[in-house]
């Protein structure tokens, strides 16, 4: 998921917003909006929607500080973490490495419900503070708002326990296996193959909803299980592709007999005898016999189409002292995590100061289907 609205940087975490989230947000306000027009209408409709609008953002910010907490101790096991992103169904921290143990997992996950229900708990017992008993409906917008973020989040905390994966509530699940076990693939699938049952629930009781007069609330709940489905299947197959990936290294599955270009060449060149003619993606760049960088048609991109033959390919290549590199002993699960976060589909292999090869995202697929085929 990658965030389109930046919205500022917490101790070196980015937060930013997916479009789908300016849907959600617009629809919880609408939904707020009528409630409190239905429990307060001596409000009137400026401090009605004042108060709705004001109620969905705080939501969302309670929702940052969940997906904080996840990331803050990611961080504090030493466990990158690249973003936090909101979009139409919550937040998710995108924390680049997995634990490396079933301790960590299990603090990774419950992290997040433990936030949720003391955020939950703190609103509802300031709520109590002020003389607010349940069931009635507070009188002021500032106390409303307070009871609804209270019980929000309180539901959240109960709801990303449910135990199936990719929820909080799988993660724990997850650590507990694992610690039990001792064997971390083995836990992933059966917390991910629970979180796919899970999800399979969620759609048919969102139909069965829909069907008894829910309406939008019943497809809303199909449509997270659907979500949810897909991200459980994800993590399956991901456990699936570490198992056959184990134990392989960069030097098993690297190509040495990598294609160069001279560092004078123009670009028009580059374009018309080697990317249009070789139908390679990715050319090292040669200087005296030195390969100084990388190209790849994103770079040439990069360059106004009537200045290719007037600009040379180290004017437009990546120094190789710019480029995330690996070494041939580097673990190919590494090399893909690598791949991942720095958002490109080759490596330069590099041993010394010396180019050996390069890694790319298609070598690793090929050599996964090959292996699925012979059932390896
Ligand atoms: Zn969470």
């Amino acid at each position: 998921m990658r965030a389109q609205i930046p919205l500022g940087t917490v101790s070196g975490i980015r937060i930013g917003l997916h479009y789908s989230w300016l849907i959600i947000a617009f629809l919880i306000s609408l939904s707020l909006g009528s409630n409190f027009a239905a429990t307060n209408p001596e409000w009137g409709p400026g401090i009605i929607w004042a108060t709705a609008i004001a109620t969905a953002l705080l939501f969302f910010v309670t929702i940052v500080l969940h997906e904080l907490s996840h990331a803050m101790l990611a961080k504090s096991h030493g466990l990158p973490v690249r973003s936090i992103t909101l979009f139409a169904l919550g937040g998710v921290a995108e924390i680049e490495q997995e634990a490396g143990d079933a301790r960590t997992e299990f603090w990774l996950g419950i992290v997040g419900p433990i936030t949720s229900f003391v955020i939950g708990t703190i609103c509802l017992a300031v709520l109590y503070g002020f003389g607010w008993k349940p069931p009635h409906f507070p009188r002021t917008p500032l106390l409303a708002m307070l009871m609804w973020i209270g019980y929000i989040n309180i539901m959240l905390a109960v709801f990303n326990m449910v135990p199936g994966f990719p929820l909080d509530g799988g993660r724990v699940l997850r650590a507990i296996v694992w610690w039990i076990t001792g064997d971390a693939s083995r836990a992933t699938r059966i917390s991910a193959k629970l979180g796919q049952f899970v999800a399979f629930a969620f759609i048919l009781f969102g139909v069965y909803r829909f069907f008894n007069g829910a309406g939008i609330g019943g497809l809303w709940i199909a449509f997270i299980g659907w979500f949810l489905l897909s991200a459980a299947r994800e993590s399956y197959a991901q456990v699936a592709i570490t198992e056959s990936l184990k134990g392989l290294r960069v030097r098993d599955v690297m190509s040495s007999d990598y294609p160069t270009v001279d560092s004078n060449a123009n670009l028009q060149t580059l374009v018309d005898e080697h990317f249009l003619r070789m139908g390679r993606r990715c050319f090292f760049v040669s200087e005296n016999g030195r390969i100084v960088g990388l190209i790849t048609p994103h770079e040439v991109r990069e360059v106004e189409r009537q200045r290719w033959p007037f600009k040379t390919v180290d004017e437009a290549m990546r120094p190789l002292d710019q480029l995330r590199t690996v070494t041939p002993d580097t673990p190919i699960k590494k090399a893909l995590e690598i791949m991942g976060s720095e958002d490109v589909n080759q490596l330069p292999v590099v041993e010394g100061n010396e180019v050996r090869g390069i890694l790319s995202r298609g070598q690793i697929l090929q050599l996964l289907q090959t292996r699925a085929e012979l059932g390896k």
